[in-house]
C-alpha cells in the first residue's frame, strides 16, 4: 500500500510540474499562441473545413488535429537525429566475390601509370577486381588511354573501356560514320558502347534543331552494329522522376534540386520523364538482338513492377544498380525476391568513383542490417536495409552477368589477380 500511494505522489506531482502549460490549456481558454494549441478535447486545431492535412509549420497530433511545436523547428539540414535502435551491424569492407565495376567513371586515372596503381589500392581495398570505363572514349583519347593500360603491369587486365558515340549531327551520312568509327573502336579495343548520357533524349538537337529523339530511326545502324559486333550497350535515360516534377515540399529530393540547378528539367523546356521512358523502351524493342544495359534500374527502382514488366517484355535488356541504392535498400523484402527473379539480369555497377561508397553496396547486398545510414543525405532522407542475398546471386550480379553480356571482358577477368 505504501509503495502505491508514493508511487502516485510522485508521479501526480510529476504531471503537475511537466504538465502545467498543458493543464493550463485544458482548464482555460487557449492562449493564440502561434502552436495553435488548446481547443475543447485538449491541445491542436481542428482541420479548416475541406482540408486533408496541416497547415505548413504544424503537424497532425490526432486524427484531423494540428499542433505547432512550441520551438522554432530546425531546417531540414539541421535536423540530425541519432538513432536509439541497437542492432546488429555487419560492415562489409569488401564484396564478397570478386566484382565488375561495369559503370566506371575513373576520368583521368587510366591514363597515366601514377592514376592507374592509385586506381589499383582502391580496387584491391574493395575487392573490385575489374573497373569498366564508361566514359564514353573514342579515336585517339580511347587509344591513349588504352596504350596506359596495357602498359601497366598491375591494371593491363583490371580496366576495360566502352566506347563512346558522337550524336552531334544526326541526318544523312551520320550512321555510316558513326558505325566506321565504333568499328575502329573495337579495333582498337573497346568492349562494348557507353555511358550513353542523359543528353541523348533531353538536350541533344538535330541539325534542324528539333530534338533528337532516343528512338530516332537515324540512329538504328549503330544499335544493329552493336549487335552485330556483340557490343552490350550501357545507356542512361532521363534522371528520377522527381527532377521533372514540381520542386513543392512534396518532392521526395526537394533538397537536391534545390542543391543542383542542373538537375532540374522545368516542363516547359524538357521533355517528360514519360516521354523519354516511352523512346528508350521502343528503341529497346525496335532492336532485339541488340544487348542494352539501362542504367540506374531505369530510374524505375521505385516502383519494381513497373521495372519487372520492362524486363518482361524485352528479354534484350539487363540494368544496372549505380547510384540508386536508396531504393534498393528501403524495399529490402521485394528488391530481394526482384533480384532474385532477374537474377541473371542485374549488373553491379557504382557511378561516381567514391572509394569510400562502395561498402554501403556490400552491406546492402549482402547483409540482414537494419535502418542504417546510406551515404548521401541529399538523395534520401530514409535509412537503408539489407537484402541479403543468397551466394549464387551475389556472384551473378558481382560478375557473372557482365561477363555473360561482354565477351570483352572474360579473358582478362580470368588472368586479374
Ligand atoms: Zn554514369
Amino acid at each position: 500500500m505504501r509503495r502505491t500511494s508514493a508511487f502516485y505522489i510522485v508521479a501526480a506531482s510529476l504531471t503537475l510540474a511537466a504538465g502545467a502549460a498543458s493543464l493550463a490549456a485544458q482548464t482555460t481558454p487557449p492562449p493564440a499562441g502561434r502552436n495553435g494549441g488548446g481547443g475543447r478535447s485538449g491541445r491542436g486545431t481542428a482541420f479548416a473545413p475541406g482540408d486533408t492535412s496541416c497547415p505548413l509549420g504544424q503537424t497532425e497530433i490526432r486524427p484531423r488535429t494540428c499542433m505547432a511545436p512550441e520551438f522554432t523547428p530546425p531546417s531540414i539540414l539541421d535536423y540530425r537525429p541519432r538513432t536509439t535502435l541497437v542492432a546488429d551491424a555487419h560492415m562489409v569492407k569488401t564484396s564478397k566475390y570478386p566484382s565488375i565495376d561495369f559503370h566506371g567513371h575513373p576520368g583521368q586515372l587510366i591514363f597515366s601509370e601514377q592514376g592507374l596503381d592509385s586506381l589499383s589500392r582502391a580496387l584491391d581495398a574493395l575487392n573490385v577486381r575489374m573497373m569498366v570505363s564508361a566514359d564514353n572514349l573514342s579515336g585517339d583519347r580511347l587509344k591513349s588511354a588504352l596504350a596506359a593500360v596495357r602498359a601497366n603491369a598491375k591494371m593491363k587486365d583490371r580496366v576495360r573501356i566502352l566506347a563512346g558515340i558522337d550524336f552531334r549531327n544526326v541526318g544523312p551520312g551520320w550512321a555510316e560514320k558513326a558505325v566506321a568509327q565504333l568499328e575502329a573502336d573495337v579495333a582498337a579495343g573497346a568492349v562494348g558502347v557507353g555511358e550513353i548520357s542523359k543528353s541523348l533524349g533531353l538536350s541533344i538537337k538535330k541539325p534542324d534543331g528539333s530534338r533528337l529523339k532516343i528512338d530516332d530511326p537515324e540512329l538504328d545502324p549503330i544499335w544493329d552494329a552493336c549487335a552485330r559486333l556483340k557490343l552490350p550497350v550501357f545507356i542512361h535515360t532521363a534522371d528520377p522522376s522527381e527532377f521533372f516534377k514540381p520542386i513543392d515540399y512534396n518532392n521526395e529530393r526537394w533538397l537536391e534540386l534545390a542543391l543542383f540547378g542542373d538537375r532540374r528539367y522545368p516542363q516547359d523546356r524538357f521533355p517528360s520523364f514519360e516521354t523519354l521512358s516511352a523512346e528508350r523502351d521502343n528503341m529497346f524493342r525496335k532492336h532485339p538482338k541488340t544487348i542494352f544495359v539501362a542504367a540506374h534500374m531505369g530510374w524505375i527502382a521505385s516502383d519494381l513492377k513497373r521495372l519487372a514488366k520492362m524486363m518482361d517484355e524485352m528479354p534484350n535488356v539487363n540494368t544496372e544498380v549505380g547510384a540508386v541504392l536508396y531504393d534498393i535498400g528501403r524495399q529490402p523484402r521485394n528488391m530481394h525476391d526482384f533480384f532474385v527473379k532477374y537474377q541473371d539480369r542485374i549488373l553491379f555497377g557504382k557511378d561516381s568513383f567514391q572509394p569510400e561508397e562502395y561498402p554501403y553496396y556490400w552491406r546492402v547486398f549482402e547483409t540482414h542490417d537494419d535502418y542504417f545510414d546510406y551515404y548521401r543525405n541529399y538523395h534520401a532522407f530514409w535509412k537503408l536495409y539489407g537484402i541479403d542475398l543468397p551466394d549464387a546471386v551475389l556472384k551473378k550480379v558481382y560478375n557473372g552477368n557482365a561477363l555473360r553480356i561482354t565477351p570483352g571482358l572474360n579473358a582478362a577477368f580470368a588472368a586479374a589477380k
